[in-house]
Parts: C-alpha cells; structure tokens; sequence
C-alpha cells in the first residue's frame, strides 16, 4: 500500500504531502515518522492507496507507526480538507489543531497507580510464612479482608519493604490503574425545570431538523435549559454534543450547571487546564467515556464521534476567531461537522453579529426568538448618564451621582453591585471632556488612534496622521482626556465611599493563577452585600440572582476604537453587561454613563431593541461598504528585523497594486504601513490593509499574493478582523 503523508516541517509556508510505501499497520490518521531529506520527521497519514503517480523505485518506505490505533478520526482527517481549502492553512497546521501538543508530541503520559490485590488462601499459605515477617503477615491479614488495596496506602500503613517482600514472593499481585486528572467541579443537585412554550417549541424545533440555527434569546431567557434538554435528548439516541462558550474558565457556573445535569459524561477543554488534566480529559472523549464536551474555541475539534448537536453559545464573542496563526473561523468548522454528522447546530446569543442575524433573515440560518426572561421578569432598566452634566455641575469624578445614589441603594438594601470598566487594552482615543469632541479621521467613519510615542493620532483605516490635542478644536478647552480608568484605582475609590461593604476586583492581574476567576467569583457570589468591579471577563454568562445593581462607567470605550464592528461591539457589551442583573427578583437596575448619550447605539440598547439597531446599523454598513457588504482583508507582515520586515510589505503591497489593476473598482481600498502596534516581543509589524466586493476569487488571490518565503518573517492573514493592533 502507499500512503500520502502530511509531512510537518516547521518554517515552512507551503504543505508537503508526499508518498511513501506504507508499513502493513499503517491506518489512515496515524502519526508516523517518515524520512525526509537526510533526516525523520514527524508526519501524519491523510490516504492509503493502491498506486501512486511517482517513480517507485524512488520512494521511501514510513520508518514507524507512532500509534498502535489512529488517533485522529476519520471525519477530522477529511475535515483537514474543508479547513485548506476555506481559511488557507497548511494541513500540517491543522493536525495541531486537531491533536492538543501534550497527545501530539507524546510529552504528557497517563498518571497510573498500582493497586495489590491478593487472591490467595491465607490458611494454606500462613504456615509456611516465617513467624518475624510480621509486617507482612499483618499486610496479608489486612488484604484477605480486603481484597485489594492501593500501594502506597498499603507501604504506609505497613512499610515498603513488607509490601515488596510480598510481591518478590508472589504472593500478591499488582495492577496498574488508570488516574483521571478531571478538571473539578460541583455537582449540585439538578434543578431541572419545567420548559415554558417558547423554549419546549426551540428544542423541539432544533430535533426535528438538523439545520443551523440562531436561537436569539434575551439575557435569561433560558437559552442554557434549552441547549441542555437538546443535549439530553441526542445522547439518549446515542450521540454526543460539543457546546462551545467563549471563556469557560471564566464561567465555572455554567461547568457546574452540566456536569449536574449530565453527570459523569462531561469533558471540559480550554486552555486554563494543566497539561495533564488536558490529556486525561480529551483521552476520556476519545474513548468515547465522555459524551458531552464543553469548551473553549479550540473544542470545537473535539474526537467526539456521532455528534447528535453542536451549540456556540453567546456566538457573538470575539473570542471564536484565532488572533493568531493558524487562524480558523470556529462557525465555519462546525457547521461542517454539522453537515458531515448531520446534526443541527445551534448559534445562541442576546445580541448575534450582524452577519449572523442577516443570514437569519435571509434563510442561511433558521432564527428562533426567545423574546422574554424566564418567570416573567422584566429586562433591568438602563438609565443613560450623560456624563457632561456631571462635569458641567461640577462632579469630575468617574462616578455619576446616580450612579452612587444607586449603588448605595443596592448595598442598603443587602444585594450584590457588579461595575463593569470598558476597557480594550492598547488602544485609546482622545476625548474633549468638557464639549465631549471625539478626534476622527477625515476621510473614515473611525476615531483615531492616540498613540503616545509619536505624540500622534492615527487612523487604522487608511493610516492618516494628525497631530495629538492639546486643545479642543471645537471648544478650545485644555482638559483632554484620554486612555482608560484602572480597576485598582476605581476599588480604592469605591472603598472610601463604602468603607464597610466587601469589594472584589476581577481583571488580568487579579486571575493570573489556576482558577483565579473561580475563586474570585465563589467569594462574590458567598457575599451579600459586596460590590464586583472588573473588565470586560464579568460580561459573561454568569447567573448570580442577588445582583440588583449594574454600573457601566465608560461605555464610550469600545465606541471608539478605530473598528468598523466597534459600534456593534458596544452595543453587545452593553447588553450583556445589563443582563447579568434582576435575575431572580424584579430589582435590577442598570446605569450606563457616557459622554455621547445620544448616540443610537445607547438609544437602541436601554431600550433592548436589537432589531432597530441592527437596521440602522446594517443600512450604515451597506452605504459605506463594509462587511458583510465588503471583505476587509489584513495581510501582517512581522520580523524582528525591520528592514527585512519593510521590504516584505513592499513586495506583497507590489502584488496587491497589481490585483487592484485587474479588478478595478472591485478593489475598493488598499494601503500599507506600520500596524497600530508596531513592535510586540521585539518584533516589528507591518500590515497591508484591504477592503474589496464580495468575490471569493479576489479573496483567494489576496491569500495567493501573501505567499511569500524570506527567511525570519512571518506573514498572517486576516479576513474581517475583530481587533486591529
Ligand atoms: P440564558 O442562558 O438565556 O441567560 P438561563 O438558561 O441561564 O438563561 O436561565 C436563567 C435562569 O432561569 C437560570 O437560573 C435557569 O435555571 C432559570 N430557568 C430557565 N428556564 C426556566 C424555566 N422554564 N422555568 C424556571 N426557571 C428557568
Ligand atoms: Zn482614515
Ligand atoms: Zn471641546
């Protein structure tokens, strides 16, 4: 037989997948090591055949079959196909991600213990024992009653060398058992409910058709019930289900929540476990022991076979696109593994991407609405602060008066307050404060970029320099404000305000441990009255029923970066923030401060109205071109060595103008320069910047033209990011 082998040579731009003479094991999906130029590497078993197209008499024969069984599927060696063809990746790229490093490079190995077990007749053998061995007379009392016993339980009690003694001797056995390293969590005692209409006609509708669905439902509507009793009912035809969420470390609930439900059978992976709880936890889905996975992005290539549903839950999170190579779109491989499976596949959300909801509307997607809180509870309302006023009377502090007089009243009453600081890492805008004079590009619809090496502001889109503020054009005032508010800063503020109420901080440097999330929140949700402050990590998902204060200090934030889905962003953000109160009782309150209060995006999202916004934003979107009437492509070119660097852009930015020659007004922008960042870990970054009509040979042409092989640079492609830095 020959087999076609994806062979990995890192540093390497393009794939290599060659023939070999296949040894008489050797299965479609094994890893194998194969000679390759002088010397053997690693590669990966894509096809075995009869006949090859090559001289015989030159090819090689595999060296050896690193596994006794495949370890990847068949159904994911025929999905590194799809993954190629759609988001250009060298196949070699995808079998990492389908094989977490710990599996593929063989560093993590099961955790074993050994268990004595004896078996024997103890009065038949105690006569011929000699009477000082007491230590192991005593073992053999201990394990004739027994049966069996752990080790080193066993050289505890007794001492090693009594137990060795015994096993020289053969007189007991020993077995080496499996340890699972599972991932802990709580099992509570199931609350299972009884489905209201609109939740038992969405289950119903997902099993009676395996089709891709968005399930909209507001915040607490019951989307989670619903993805549950749909999981339920797969597994008990005999399937599996992968469920997708954007953090799950950051959502301990929502693990605990499933393995009450489905105990015994869930699997978690995400990339907050240590490698061998990984290993032990894809080993146990692999087996098929598991059956229901819950994951981050990544779990999406789970080995799971006979999958029965696939949920992404909160589908509108950035966080199911890789930032970095290689870079897969997570909704695109599971609706493949949908068809390939023929099972359905749930989008679920409060608030889905634009080109989601259009999809919906346009029959891709079959939309399901859950328009109202479980138990009749009404949405929280957001009260829009104008923060102007406040300066205006006076108040410079971050902190609204509103805002204080209800997270006074909150803790008053004994409940839970979270505030949420909007804050997007690097990227900051300048802001008059007193006319609240936002710096925008003159040519885009965009803010500019405040980049304070250069003292400049910048655009992102098409790369126009201004001079940094230092007076408002508009009101000539000096007081500008840019960059964003620190949890620390607000913490030791709020303290002084409530000397008595408990305060917990939530952002990067609070979580950086081992279930540092979880602990910050078990301790939260213990505590009543207490206030939770943090970063965009407590919008998600969490359930906690005594929360009747949500304070939203700097909206604006993600208004302003310089990113055509920053407005859309917002608005998620905005809602889902709002959503994580008055769950239980009808006392949630929200206040959400800005400087721009009339804004639409505040006007649709205090008013829960996602469809008005999606029409205002979908028709803006279409009159200026961008996706999804657009594709914006990002073609990041990055060496530690600038020149080089310049030089790569160069000749890519050459190829591009020649593109934009043969397909004209179909070309709608093109430009390079320096990124937004331009250095991260000593490397500099330039970046070719694309906006061309929706044709899929453009497209492909772009990724065509960035093949580029020079030694220390590397290139990356991006199509419709989520976040230029
Ligand atoms: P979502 O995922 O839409 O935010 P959840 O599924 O988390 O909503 O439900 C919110 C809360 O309401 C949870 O505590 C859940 O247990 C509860 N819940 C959901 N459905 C029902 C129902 N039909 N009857 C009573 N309580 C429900
Ligand atoms: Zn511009
Ligand atoms: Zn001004």
């Amino acid at each position: 037989m020959i087999a076609e082998v994806v062979v990995d040579i890192s540093n390497d731009s393009v794939d290599r997948v060659y023939d070999y003479f296949a040894l008489p094991t050797t299965q479609v999906g094994m890893r194998v090591r194969v000679p390759f130029a002088n010397r053997l590497v690693l590669g990966y078993v894509l096809k075995l055949k009869g006949d090859t197209d090559f001289d015989k008499s030159k090819l090689k024969t595999i060296k050896e079959n690193l596994d006794d069984l495949p370890l990847i599927k068949p159904e994911l060696v025929e999905m590194t196909d799809f993954m190629s063809s759609r988001f250009f990746l060298r196949k070699a790229d995808i079998f990492k991600l389908i094989l977490p490093a710990s599996i593929r490079n063989d560093t993590v190995r099961e955790k074993t213990f050994e268990v004595i077990k004896f078996t024997g007749d103890l009065a038949s053998i105690l006569p011929s024992m000699n009477k000082n061995a007491k230590s192991q007379i005593a073992v053999l009392n201990y394990l004739n009653e027994k049966g069996e016993e752990v080790r080193s339980k066993l050289s505890e009690k007794f001492g090693a060398s009594a137990v060795k003694g015994l096993i020289d001797k053969g007189l007991v056995q020993i077995e080496i058992m499996h340890q699972n390293r599972t991932p802990s969590s709580e099992v509570l005692a199931d609350n299972r409910v009884k489905l209201n209409k609109g939740q038992q006609y969405a289950v119903d509708t997902i099993l009676a058709n395996a089709d891709t669905y968005l399930l909209k439902g507001v915040t607490g509507s019951g989307k989670t019930e619903v993805y549950m009793n749909v999981i339920e009912s797969q597994l008990s035809q005999g399937k599996t289900a992968i469920m997708l969420v954007p953090e799950i470390s950051l959502t301990p609930q929502m693990l605990n929540r499933f393995t009450s439900r489905f105990p015994n059978n869930v699997a978690v992976l995400h990339s907050g476990l240590s490698d061998g709880e990984k290993f032990d936890e894809w080993q146990r889905i692999f087996k098929g022991e598991a059956k229901v996975v819950l994951g981050a992005r990544s779990a999406i290539f789970a080995p799971v076979e006979n999958l029965g549903v696939i949920i992404i839950d909160e589908e509108h999170d950035n966080s199911y696109v890789s930032e970095s190579n290689p870079r897969y779109i997570t909704e695109d491989v599971a609706i493949w593994r949908g068809k390939y499976n023929d099972a359905p596949v749930i989008f679920g959300s409060a608030t889905p991407k634009i080109e989601s909801y259009q999809k919906a509307l346009n029959g891709e997607f079959k939309l399901i609405e859950l328009n109202e809180r479980v138990n009749n509870l009404e949405m929280p309302c957001i009260q829009v602060v104008d923060m102007l006023n406040e300066v205006l009377d006076g108040n410079t502090s971050p902190y609204s008066r509103l805002l204080i007089n209800k997270l006074k009243e909150c803790v008053d009453n004994g409940k839970q307050a979270i505030l949420f600081i909007n804050r997007r890492g690097y990227a900051s805008f300048m802001m008059c404060r007193e006319c609240g004079y936002i710096a925008k590009c003159d040519d885009c619809a965009v803010s500019l970029v405040y980049h304070s090496s250069e003292e400049e502001l910048k655009c992102h889109f098409c790369g126009k320099r201004y001079r940094a503020l230092r007076n408002c054009p508009n009101c000539k005032s000096t007081s500008i404000k840019y960059g964003a508010l620190g949890t620390q800063r607000v913490v030791n503020e709020l303290q002084e305000i409530f000397p008595n109420v408990p305060i917990f901080r939530m952002d990067n440097d609070t979580t950086r441990q081992k279930d540092g999330h979880k602990k910050i929140l078990m301790q939260f949700s213990k505590t009543s009255p207490s206030i939770l402050v943090g970063t965009q990590m407590i919008a998600k998902g969490h359930d906690y029923p005594n929360v009747a204060f949500v304070g939203i200090l700097d909206a604006d934030v993600s208004l302003y970066t310089s990113d055509y889905r920053s407005t859309e962003r917002t608005f998620q953000l905005v809602t889902q923030v709002a959503g994580r109160t008055g769950r239980k009782n009808n006392d949630g309150f929200v206040v959400l401060q800005t400087y721009a209060p009339k804004h639409y995006v505040y006007r649709f999202a205090s008013q829960y109205d996602y469809v008005g916004f999606y029409n205002k934003e979908i028709n803006l979107r279409e009159t200026t071109m961008f996706p999804p009437f657009s594709h914006i492509l990002r073609i990041l070119v990055s060496s530690e060595d600038e020149q080089r660097c310049i030089q790569t852009t160069k000749k890519i930015y050459d190829r591009a103008l020649k593109l934009k020659e043969k397909y004209g007004t179909m070309f709608m922008f093109l430009q390079a320069m320096p990124a937004p960042v331009k250095r991260i870990q000593r490397k500099y970054r330039y970046q070719i910047l694309m906006r061309v009509g929706l044709s899929d040979n453009l497209v492909s042409d772009i990724y065509n033209i960035a093949e580029v092989q020079e030694k220390g640079v590397s290139i990356f492609i991006e199509h419709n990011p989520n976040n230029l830095r």
